[in-house]
């Protein structure tokens, strides 16, 4: 006979080993933003770029922006550092295009940790806005164009 807590406590095992599962899906995209990086590189003319050091871990990242008619046309980013503050860029590039200028200023730090999927310890923080902090000072104030 199947005891009812035995089942609760099945379920409960099953949902901690779904949500560990999950963890290590996202651990996968964030590894596999850092090995092959989204919108890669340097732009030849940039409308607006900007580049910022996080002394805490050693990463750099630079991006570059091709601005039209108030819109992202384009993004590229360079980076050395950790997995976290390049896949972070990476994930924001590929939210940035397209975007028009208003819509990448309203991006806040919690979209950033919820492109991440994974919680992001205090060390980590200043990784995971790395890019972040480099878009906002690219692009605010905005770039006349
Ligand atoms: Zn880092």
């Amino acid at each position: 006979m199947i005891d009812g807590r035995l089942v609760a406590y099945l379920a409960y095992l099953a949902y901690f080993t779904y949500l560990a599962m999950n963890d290590d899906l996202y651990k996968e995209e964030i590894l596999e933003h850092y090995w092959d990086p989204h919108n890669h590189g340097v732009l030849e003319h940039p409308d607006a770029t900007a580049e910022e050091l996080n002394v805490l871990c050693g990463d750099t990242i630079r991006m570059d922006f091709a601005i039209a008619n108030g819109k992202i046309m384009d993004v590229r980013f360079q980076g050395e550092g950790c997995a976290i503050s390049k896949a972070a860029a990476s994930m924001l590039t590929d939210v940035l295009k397209g975007k028009d200028l208003q819509q990448a200023q309203a991006i806040t730090q919690k979209d950033i940790f919820n492109l991440l999927k994974i919680p992001i310890s205090p060390a980590r923080t200043k990784c995971a806005l790395l890019g972040f902090e480099v878009m906002k000072k690219a692009l605010c104030p905005p770039p006349t164009k």
